[in-house]
C-alpha cells in the first residue's frame, strides 16, 4: 500500500418512483417491485490509508449527527469487514462520511455510504474486485446497496437487490422535503403487514410508469408515481398528508412519500416550477431541497 493515499467517493440518495410490496417471504423479507431513481443529494465518503481503522461523520447543519451510529455499528464498518474478508485482507484506513442524505428518511443514505465504502476501499486496498463481486457484496449489506452502486433509473426485484437499468429519456425535477424526525423502516413494514394481509407474493410490474420514463413525459410519470408503503407512513405520520397536499397546491405535478418515508418528493414539470414549489413549502418547512435525477451511482470524485 502506498502511504498518504486519499480518495473521495460520492454516492447518491435514491427515491422510489414506484414501490410495490408483497407479502413477507419465508426469510422475513418482503418481495419488492421497485423503480429507483438516483437524485442529486449526496454523501461524500473520504478514505485515507493507515494501519488502524476508524469511521467518523460530519452532517449538514440541519441534521443531527447523533443519529448516525459510530463505535463499530456503522454500515461502513460492515462494508469494510465484508470486502476485506472477501480478499483475505485486514481492515485498515480512516473513513470520513460527509452526510447530506437525511438519516432514516427513506432515501437509503446508509446504503449510499455502504456502496461508497465498497468503491473507495476497493481502490485504497488495490483489491480490484470485479463488478459482479462488488454487486454481490453490496446485496449482502442491504437491499438498496446494489442500486447505490449502479445509480441512474433502475428496476429492483427480489427484495430490491436485483437491479436492472430501465430506459429513461427524461430530466426530472424534484422537490424533496425531509422530516426532522425519521421513520423506522421495520416499523413501517410491520404496519404495512397489518394493513395489507392479502398482499401478493410478487408485486406486479408498473408498466405505465416504465412507459412514462421511456417517453420522458412528466405528466404521465406524475400520474404513475406509486408507493405501497404510503398508507402505512401516512397512518403513522398524518402530518405527511398535509405536506403532500401543500406541495401539490403550490404547483408540483404530484407528491408522494418515498421508500419507507418520511421524506416526501414532489415531481415538477420544470426547474421554474420546482423553485416556485420549494419557495412556498419553505414557509412551513425548514429544509426543502430542489434537485434532478437521474444521476450516477457511487463514483470517485478525487484521488490523491
Ligand atoms: P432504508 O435503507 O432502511 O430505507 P433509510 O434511508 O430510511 O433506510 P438510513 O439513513 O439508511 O435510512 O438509516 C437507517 C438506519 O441505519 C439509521 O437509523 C442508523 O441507525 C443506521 N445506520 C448505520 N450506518 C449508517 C450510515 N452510514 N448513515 C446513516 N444511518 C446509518
Amino acid at each position: 500500500m502506498t502511504l498518504g493515499k486519499t480518495l473521495t467517493v460520492r454516492a447518491p440518495a435514491k427515491i422510489n418512483l414506484h414501490l410495490g410490496v408483497g407479502a413477507p417471504r419465508e426469510d422475513g423479507f418482503h418481495p419488492l417491485t421497485s423503480v429507483y431513481q438516483a437524485v442529486g443529494v449526496y454523501d461524500d465518503l473520504t478514505v485515507e490509508d493507515g494501519d488502524s481503522w476508524s469511521v467518523d461523520v460530519t452532517v449538514s447543519d440541519w441534521m443531527d449527527r447523533s443519529h448516525v451510529p459510530l463505535d463499530g455499528d456503522n454500515i461502513v464498518d460492515r462494508a469494510a469487514a465484508l470486502l476485506a474478508g472477501h480478499h483475505g485482507l485486514a481492515v485498515s484506513g480512516s473513513v470520513h462520511i460527509d452526510k447530506a442524505i437525511p438519516v432514516a428518511g427513506g432515501m437509503a443514505g446508509g446504503s449510499a455510504d455502504a456502496a461508497a465504502a465498497l468503491v473507495a476501499l476497493d481502490r485504497l486496498w488495490e483489491a480490484n474486485t470485479s463488478d459482479d463481486d462488488l454487486l454481490a457484496l453490496a446485496a449482502q449489506l442491504g437491499s438498496d446497496v446494489p442500486f447505490a452502486l449502479v445509480g441512474g433509473t433502475a428496476l429492483g426485484t427480489g427484495r430490491g437487490e436485483v437491479v436492472e437499468p430501465v430506459t429513461d429519456t427524461g430530466t426530472w425535477w424534484w422537490v424533496l422535503v425531509p422530516s426532522p424526525i425519521g421513520l423506522s423502516t421495520p416499523e413501517i413494514y410491520r404496519h404495512f403487514d397489518r394493513l395489507f394481509p392479502d398482499a401478493p407474493a410478487v408485486p406486479p410490474m408498473p408498466e405505465p410508469l416504465l412507459a412514462a420514463l421511456e417517453a420522458g413525459d412528466p405528466h404521465a410519470l406524475a400520474a404513475a408515481l406509486h408507493n405501497d408503503l404510503q398508507p402505512a407512513a401516512l397512518d403513522l405520520r398524518p402530518d405527511l398528508a398535509k405536506l403532500i397536499a401543500a406541495g401539490e397546491s403550490a404547483g408540483a405535478l404530484r407528491g408522494v412519500v418515498t421508500g419507507s418515508g418520511p421524506t416526501c418528493v414532489f415531481l415538477c414539470e420544470s426547474a421554474d416550477q420546482a423553485r416556485e414549489t420549494a419557495a412556498e413549502l419553505r414557509a412551513a418547512h425548514d429544509v426543502v431541497l430542489v434537485t434532478t435525477g437521474a444521476v450516477a451511482g457511487a463514483h470517485p470524485v478525487s484521488y490523491v
